[in-house]
């Protein structure tokens, strides 16, 4: 028996590479065949583009399907109310529907080949069955909630829904119930420590927690870093979007993050759409091997790249570097992504503003979003336009401002962008 085998969730992590390339090729061809059968979007797009399920012989065919783009699935629904042809079952099989930034409407996969790989990821984070974890991902409006929850129950876990917020009970709750799993963003587990700190709370000694996994923000590496040296608690980041779900995670070498078996990532290149070679930054474009919600190439916006080689972890899956940007212009905050149209928006509602911007920073390792306006004639703004800014802002894209500036218009001259992001990764 392998040495790692308590490692490994399921056999296909450790397939040979040539097997590896038979078995997605197989999933592929019978992935395009099944979209292009049962989610009139899907056939549409192929059919616009002259490509028959048939016409897929070899991997690099694929490349003949046009790129899938967050505004195509917002379009779709436009024109095709409500599920834009983009389902692969009949509406009664989806359970429920999740809200991005757009609005964007996901939908919840009952395929197994969707909660595998959450079960998978949770393994390899540590997680077993009996143990108790903390889920502090939001359970409302967006995904990361429920799946977390669906997951934990499924490796044969206790969940506690905690959801966002309530610090001082969620320091208090790990250690009443003993809990051995936490997950969330890094950020939010740095500020339970704290304020369990100042409650008196020893999170070294005091909580019993074992498996972390932390993620949904960028820049969380440092402060899963943190954690580590102040705490002695591991942590493991993954990767996923509410379109898709999980496309990769961390093993414990943390060199890249492991790529599911039940989903295909090419990285292309931003201008071409066509593959890149290892090491080379293009667009996460995935296709997931989903029945209800069989997106073909779904470009996720997101920058990356693919590591070469194989892991020590004796995994043979492909592996991306790490999120390294968006393509475009939408910047993620707090784990929630911020478009510059949700912010004309926003800004739109108020007549008296002339000029406007946001501007995301990091303070601490926490996410900073200020908006900084400029109104039209003299005069200081009223406290109460901006409290109906703030609220808003808040309404349209699911965060709080940290602070809205008034200055002058001069100030904003230069200000094109409706987003600028100072942070460095
Ligand atoms: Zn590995």
């Amino acid at each position: 028996m392998n040495a790692h085998a308590e490692e490994y969730y399921s056999e296909v992590e450790t397939m040979p590479p040539g097997q590896r390339r038979e078995y997605y090729l197989g999933q592929v061809k019978r992935q395009v065949a099944y979209a292009y059968e049962n989610a009139p979007a899907m056939r549409a797009k192929m059919d616009e583009a002259g490509v028959k399920p048939g016409d897929i012989g070899e991997m690099s065919d694929i490349e003949a399907i046009p790129i899938t783009t967050k505004d195509s699935l917002i379009e779709a629904r436009r024109a095709d109310p409500p599920w834009g042809g983009l389902l692969g079952v009949p509406p009664q099989e989806i359970p429920r529907v999740y809200l991005s930034p757009g609005p964007i409407y996901d939908v919840q996969s009952t395929d197994d080949n969707f909660f595998i790989r959450w079960r998978r990821r949770m393994h390899a984070h540590g997680f077993r069955p009996g143990d108790v974890v903390v889920n502090t991902f939001s359970y409302h409006m967006s995904p990361a909630g429920h799946w977390f929850d669906e997951a934990i129950r499924q490796i044969g876990a206790t969940a506690i829904p905690m959801g966002v917020g309530n610090t001082e009970l969620q320091a208090q709750v790990l250690r009443d119930m003993r809990a051995t799993g936490w997950t969330g963003m890094p950020s939010f587990l740095m500020a339970i420590f704290n304020k369990a700190e100042e409650l008196g709370i020893d999170p070294g000694k005091d909580y019993c927690l074992r498996a972390i996994s932390a993620g949904g923000e960028m820049g969380g590496a440092q402060i899963r870093q943190k954690l580590h040296e102040q705490y002695g608690i591991q942590s493991y980041d993954s990767y996923g979007t509410a379109d898709v779900g999980l496309i990769s995670y961390e093993c414990k070498e943390r060199s890249g993050m492991h790529v599911h078996e039940e989903i295909l990532v090419e990285i292309v290149d931003e201008i071409t759409g066509k593959q890149v070679g290892p090491g080379e930054v293009g667009q996460v474009v995935v296709t997931p091997f989903d029945r209800c919600y069989p997106l073909l190439r779904f470009g996720t916006g997101d920058l990356s790249s693919m590591v070469e080689g194989q892991c020590a972890c004796g995994r043979t899956s492909l592996r991306l570097s790490g999120i390294l940007g968006r393509v475009g212009q939408a910047v993620r905050v707090r784990g929630m992504f911020v478009h510059p149209r949700q912010v004309n928006e926003v800004v739109s509602r108020f007549s008296e503003i002339e000029r406007f911007q946001a501007e995301v920073s990091r303070d601490q390792g926490r996410d900073r979003i200020v908006l900084r306006i400029a109104l039209k004639g003299e005069g200081p703004a009223l406290e109460a336009m901006l409290q109906s800014l703030q609220a808003s802002f808040e309404d349209v894209c699911r965060l709080r401002l940290d602070e809205v500036l008034c200055v002058s218009a001069e100030d904003l001259a230069g200000a094109e962008k409706a987003i600028v992001d100072t942070r460095q990764f």
